[in-house]
């Protein structure tokens, strides 16, 4: 993984509208400093140039293109995806006394006829216009508008929010942002600024690709978050409830008025992760958390109910899928816990990145089983690159002795920087008992090709069952295949996926997308006893104490 640069250009010195951005910040923002990299982009775009802004949620990006908007004449155009974000963020900027707009399906007639007479011929004040992105690749009569606006000399920047979207190699690759290049053809010299939380190199490459920047000027901000602490807790052991463990590290490690959120697994189409939400909240409550659930079908006042209390910390837990937290700021957020596995490295940095924003010690927890995997992995091979994506979040998970922050900065193609204990591995590290599985691998290797030579399939929970009930047959009790736990089997299985001595296959119903288990590029290596299999299995639990 090759280091992404980090701000080649220097853009830190004085510039005419430096005091101008001064006075917008603290009278209109309410802002007292600009934090790292604020001033810098704001001088990059001032100065006409093409810019890109990587940096943490929460870091402050909005500003840099609010800001210039304000100090430049003219209709500034956002390009945002979703409509819960714009709404948002024309609120905010709207109560600060900044005409703002929204072109959206929501959008009046009076608002529409309002936005396009500035677009057409600049009566009205209209500095921020927010669009979606199938404004651009869909509407012809806006995008002639826009024309006419740039023609008058009346365009003042565009910004790309959530510009990761733009990649196909990124976590939400949305189709409506391949045809935002168009922008750059029809105003060159306007200046665009890309904006995202997570890039990696080849996603930053590929966007300024799309978009038609190949000179702009990079801004990296580094991924870490020094005041997290990550951590991998097993849920696979048998008889241990989850509910139980949460409630107890929410009980153990807080006090009543520090709050945040527990994710659960969603499948989009699946109607029952609502009662799903409902039920673990209620399960939290039983056991004495103030907890309680929010998902997208709630009506507005239930939902903005649930949020404040929450917000106000009179309420310690929300329970929601990943969805719940975009947009939403609350800086204190204490704990963000996941009941199962995100579908990325990506994903997961983002969503528990919601945690600690006010830079104070705060908890991400992950509970993993393998048995999660194919479940999600039934959801996201169709997604370019989505399987490789899944995989690389699982090699974090079932890593006991790296460094979890490495991963991300791996992930990043940024350089290493210390933990200073901020993580399960770094801070007290994992018992762990390590088995040669070679010999385990064989024989799932065989029992899988006799399968498929007879035209059968199995699923990975099938496999384990064949797999133990093979050794049980065989009467040996001595074997070293005979003292693997189920789980252990399983997490044997997803080694040798990772391996590519298995590998996931799909198969599409009516109701479900299934996963089966079948032999990968490198199954006769195993056949063959080959293919040295080292399973790193947990002996003691994981210290449930962390850095806060
Ligand atoms: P992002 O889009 O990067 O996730 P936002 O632009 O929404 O972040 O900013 C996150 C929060 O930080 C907002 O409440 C914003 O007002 C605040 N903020 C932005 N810049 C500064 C700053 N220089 N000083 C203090 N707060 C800031």
């Amino acid at each position: 993984n090759k280091a992404a640069p980090v701000a080649v250009e220097d853009w830190s010195g004085s510039f005419e509208w430096d005091s101008r951005a001064d006075d917008t910040r603290f009278n209109i923002f309410g802002i007292s400093s600009f934090r790292a990299n604020q001033r810098e982009i704001i001088n990059a775009v001032m100065s006409g140039r093409d810019v890109l802004v990587i940096m943490a949620a929460g870091g402050g990006k909005s500003l840099c293109y609010q800001l210039p908007a304000i100090l430049r004449d003219g209709v500034a155009l956002v390009v945002s995806p979703l409509l819960s974000l714009i709404q948002d963020q024309v609120m905010g900027l709207t109560a600060l006394g900044i005409p703002a707009y929204m072109l959206t399906s929501t959008t009046s007639k009076e608002d529409e006829k309002y936005i396009y007479k500035a677009l057409d011929k600049g009566e009205g004040a209209l500095t921020i216009l927010y669009v979606t992105p199938e404004k651009i690749s869909k509407s012809k009569r806006f995008m002639s508008k826009l024309e006419k606006c740039h023609h008058g000399g009346r365009l003042s920047l565009v910004a790309i929010d959530e510009a990761h979207c733009c990649s196909q190699w990124g976590h939400d690759f949305r189709p409506d942002y391949k045809n935002l290049g168009i922008l750059k053809i029809q105003f060159p010299n306007i200046p665009m600024i890309a904006l995202t939380a997570t890039a990696t190199y080849k996603v930053q490459t590929d966007l300024m690709e799309m978009l038609h920047i190949p000179k702009c000027v990079k801004f990296v901000s580094t991924v870490n978050r020094p005041n997290l602490f990550y951590k991998v807790l097993d849920k696979s052991s048998v008889g241990k409830v989850v509910i139980d463990e949460i409630a107890d590290y929410i009980r153990g490690s807080c006090s009543n008025n520090e709050s945040g959120i527990v994710y659960c697994f969603s499948r989009k189409e699946c109607e029952q992760v609502n009662e799903l939400l409902s039920l673990v909240a209620k399960e939290l409550r039983d056991r004495g958390i103030s907890a309680d659930y929010y998902h997208a079908d709630m009506d507005v006042v239930a939902r903005g109910k649930v949020h404040l209390r929450w917000s106000k910390n009179k309420l310690q837990v929300i329970v929601g899928t990943v969805a719940f937290g975009m947009g939403i700021n609350k800086p204190d957020v204490r704990f963000v816990i996941h009941h199962s596995l995100s579908k990325s490295m990506e994903t997961y940095y983002q969503e528990s990145g919601r945690a600690g924003r006010d830079g104070l010690p705060s908890e991400c927890i992950l509970y993993f089983r393998p048995g999660d995997i194919p479940r999600q992995s039934s959801m996201v091979f169709y997604e370019n690159c989505g399987l490789q994506n899944l995989y690389d979040i699982v090699r974090y998970c079932q890593s006991n002795r790296k460094c979890r922050r490495s991963a991300f900065f791996q992930h990043f193609g940024e350089a290493m920087q210390d933990c200073n204990g901020m993580c399960d591995n770094c801070a007290y590290g994992t018992e762990i008992k390590e088995v040669d599985a070679t010999y385990h691998a064989k024989i799932i290797a065989s029992l899988l090709h006799d399968m498929q030579s007879n035209d059968q399939r199995a699923t990975m929970l099938q496999l384990v069952d064949r797999f133990r009930a093979k050794i049980k047959a065989s009467g040996a009790s001595n074997t070293p295949a005979s003292d693997l736990k189920k789980e252990e089997v399983e997490q044997l299985i997803i080694l040798l996926i990772l391996d590519r001595v298995l590998k996931e296959e799909f198969q599409h119903t009516a109701y479900a997308t299934n996963a089966y288990v079948t032999l990968g590029p490198l199954w006769k290596q195993a056949l063959q006893g080959k293919k040295a299999v080292k399973l790193e299995i947990t002996i003691g639990q994981r210290g449930n104490k962390g850095g806060s």
